[in-house]
């Protein structure tokens, strides 16, 4: 694996939680372990959920613990590079102003959804000349043109192979929130080529937006990296691990005294490495193998600590 580059990619919407520290130690072992780089990146593009303070929090969480990379970068620094992106989408054809609000595309559903990712039957595709048309009717939004009509497939380090039907369950999505402001999607599979990220190790919560990521790195005509999605923390409940299932943040049992190498070693124990005595983030790197990795979601109790 000569040349691994790696990242660590945060939002700043909230506290670094059990879940989130045990996703970046593998994304940080399997890099390191590699011999590979680690490239961190805050991705901050004022998403409506940023926290003030998070940025920072995330980062002495992750210090604390024993994190360390080799370069840094915050997305709301790099809008230019963005823009530049969407407006060669923008030339080649491959975006176009959208003004369909989201009730809108729920009520065009043909049959009722229950998840979050809602399909879009194309209402605006080919409707204004230009975002200003758009824009006279209501604030736009740039949406990609989906025009793969095969499945989009992958095989994931971790969970396997992986194919969906874009044009099918999803339809054109959306890329950018106004003119030249990019969204996730965008900004995230332009940093990961800028970047050389050579494999995406995150939670398999964004398994199923993955294959929107891989039509547009391939209309922009970027390498695609590997991608290694790993099973998230949930609570007693089976949910995402949320505040519901009480304060499972890492600065808070910073704060109550515990160790980061104890609360490294109950992560490893969940991963199959050790027996959960306290250990150091470098150390588990005679220890760390992806082999031991339960494929199902890591149920945290509020006491697991
Ligand atoms: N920033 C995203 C999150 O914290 C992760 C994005 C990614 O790894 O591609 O959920």
């Amino acid at each position: 694996m000569a040349g691994y580059v790696g990242r660590l990619a945060p939002s700043p919407t909230g506290a670094l939680h059990l879940g989130n520290a045990r996703t970046f130690m593998i994304a940080w072992l399997r890099a390191r372990k590699a011999g590979g780089k680690v490239v961190f990146r805050m991705e901050d593009l004022d998403h409506p959920r940023d926290k003030p303070g998070a940025a920072a929090q995330a980062v002495e969480d992750l210090r604390w613990l024993g994190f360390d990379w080799d370069e840094e970068f915050v997305q709301s620094q790099r809008r230019e590079v963005y823009r530049e992106a969407l407006e060669r989408l923008r030339l080649a054809g491959r975006i176009y102003p959208c003004v369909c609000t989201r009730k809108d595309v729920e009520n065009a559903q043909s049959a009722p959804h229950a998840g979050e990712q809602l399909f879009y039957p194309g209402t605006c595709r080919d409707r204004f000349a230009s975002w200003e048309a758009a824009a006279a009717v209501r604030p736009p939004c740039w949406r990609f043109r989906v025009t793969e009509n095969e499945p989009v497939s992958f095989t994931d380090v971790f969970a396997g192979r992986h194919v969906q039907d874009v044009a099918h369950t999803l339809g054109d999505f959306p890329l950018a929130r106004d003119a030249w402001g990019a969204g996730y999607t965008l900004a995230a599979v332009v940093d990961d080529a800028a970047m050389g990220v050579t494999e995406v190790v995150r939670g398999d919560d964004l398994l199923p937006a993955t294959p929107a990521q891989i039509l547009v790195q391939r209309a922009l005509g970027l390498p695609a990296p590997d991608y290694c999605h790993v099973p998230l923390a949930v609570g007693r409940d089976g949910r995402r691990l949320a505040k519901r299932h009480g304060d499972t943040r890492v600065a808070t049992y910073r704060a109550k005294g515990l160790s980061p190498e104890a609360l490294l070693g109950k992560l490893a124990h969940s991963c199959g490495w050790g027996d959960g005595s306290p250990v150091r983030l470098t150390e588990l790197l005679r220890v760390f193998t992806l082999d031991t990795i339960p494929r199902r979601p890591w149920v945290v109790e509020e006491d697991s600590l």
